[in-house]
């Protein structure tokens, strides 16, 4: 990838070019994953094909059962991270499905959950805020309850 990311949202675009080059969709994430147990509808379901729908998600294509049901159970345990032979974060690439599924990168939602629909616009208010150290802390502290 050349040079930096002007914006988070290129970052985000980067990220999913950067997956959709690398992953071949061979499940190793999801055979580590401790969360399929606990899905009735993952279960059984082969990795290969659960990835692979994920991977739809992020070609924008409409989202299918077992691929939106990965991106929902996702806890960020992080153990995919290490399994991976591409070297591809794919906590990662379910957090940016999850963008996607929800609407949060302008196709229609194709799932319900809570995301924040002025995410890119939030980020580059703050940023121009370019607020330093003490400021932020000062900001965090009069936001607790
Ligand atoms: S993200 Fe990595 S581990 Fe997961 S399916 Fe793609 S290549 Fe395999």
């Amino acid at each position: 990838m050349a040079g930096k990311p002007r914006s988070l949202r290129e970052h985000v675009e980067r990220v999913i070019t950067d997956t959709l080059d690398r992953c071949t969709a061979c499940g190793r994430c999801y055979q580590v994953c401790p969360m399929p147990r606990y899905s009735a509808l993952l279960q059984d379901a082969p990795g290969e094909r659960v990835v692979g729908e994920v991977l739809q998600l992020l070609r924008r294509e409409p989202g299918r059962a077992l691929g939106l049901e990965f991106v929902k159970i996702c806890t960020q345990s992080a153990s995919c991270i290490p399994a991976c032979p591409e070297g591809i974060d794919p906590m990662l690439m379910l957090r940016v499905a999850r963008m996607v599924a929800l609407g949060a990168l302008g196709e229609a939602p194709q799932m319900e959950g809570r995301e924040e629909p002025q995410f890119f616009q939030k980020i580059d208010t703050y940023a121009a805020l370019q607020l330093d150290e003490r400021e932020l802390l000062d900001w965090h502290d009069r936001r607790l309850p």
